[in-house]
């Protein structure tokens, strides 16, 4: 039984890494994807391609998720060809890094507006339709879920990298009080956290030989990730077998989060 059969997802920055493979994910477990992209529609039509080659269906949206017009735009998309839906996966983000000596607003106000609000635009769009449409028998137990990709710096400082970090870090409040509002409706919200995952926004680190020796020491478990590790994540909770989960993170960083520093440490 596929795990998200016959559901319709959108799944914002979905044009490369992590997002494509998402998407590609929660097509082969059944559901119909709008793929969002900003401004790489090659990248989009490629995933789209690839699951219809599977035999699933799927459609590629613009919309920069930092701009309110867009977002409706892009959820009426969604609305005008599947009639519905049942998952967000909210996982457009960027980075914009410098010291902040050196950091500009914009390099501030760019990171924030795509990160964080754009994850507000976007789940306040999914919410209210989840409101209003409630739980659908047969399709899912859940009125709607929301999966916001968060980072492990949520938790771990990053010197050099404060409007990300601030970004996500206010995802996980964003995340924790709109499960708290909305749990009693129905409505599961949660975040998946990666670790360094092998993707175009990082690959200057993992591209370079010894940028990606210094990174494997902040893993225990020895290797980088890789978009499927996620994927999988999000499709569980995206269905129904984790139909209990509300309001949390899952981080999936092969153990970066444990203080890697402390081991042989006596
Ligand atoms: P990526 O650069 O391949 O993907 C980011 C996507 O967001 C791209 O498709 C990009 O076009 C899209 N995007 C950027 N601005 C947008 C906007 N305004 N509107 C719509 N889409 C926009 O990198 P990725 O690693 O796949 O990142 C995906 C998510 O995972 C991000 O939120 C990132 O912060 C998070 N993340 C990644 C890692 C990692 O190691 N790769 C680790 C932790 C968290």
């Amino acid at each position: 039984m596929k795990l998200v059969k016959d559901q319709v997802a959108l799944v914002t920055g979905a044009s490369s890494g992590i997002g494509k493979t998402v998407a590609y994910y929660l097509a082969k477990e059944g559901a119909k994807v709008g793929v969002n992209y900003y401004s790489d529609e090659e990248g989009a039509n490629d995933v789209v391609k690839k699951i219809t080659e599977i035999g699933g269906e799927a459609f590629p949206v613009q919309g920069d998720v930092g701009n309110e017009e867009d977002v409706l735009k892009m959820f009426n998309k969604v609305y005008e060809t599947y009639g519905n839906l049942d998952i967000l996966v909210s996982n457009a983000g960027i980075q914009r890094d410098a010291p902040i000596e050196k950091m500009t607003l914009k390099d501030w106000e760019t990171v924030i507006r795509t990160n964080l609000t754009g994850a507000f635009l976007c789940s306040r769009q999914a919410v209210q339709y989840f409101l209003k449409r409630g739980v659908v028998k047969g399709i899912s137990k859940s009125a709607g879920k929301i999966i916001f990709m968060s980072s492990v710096h949520q938790e771990i400082p990053w010197a050099g990298h404060i409007n990300y970090s601030a970004s996500k870090g206010g995802l996980t409040e964003l995340m924790r009080s709109l499960s708290q509002e909305t749990a009693n409706k129905l409505i599961r919200v949660n975040s998946v956290a990666p670790g360094a995952i092998k993707t175009p926004i990082n690959e200057d680190v993992w591209k370079d030989k010894e940028k990606k020796e210094h990174l494997l020491k902040l893993i225990p478990y020895n290797r980088l990730g890789e978009p499927e590790d996620v994927a999988e994540v999000v499709v569980w909770l995206a269905s129904d077998k984790s139909e209990y989960v509300n309001g949390t993170t899952i981080f999936v960083d092969g153990g970066m989060t444990l203080y890697p520093g402390f081991i042989n440490n006596g």
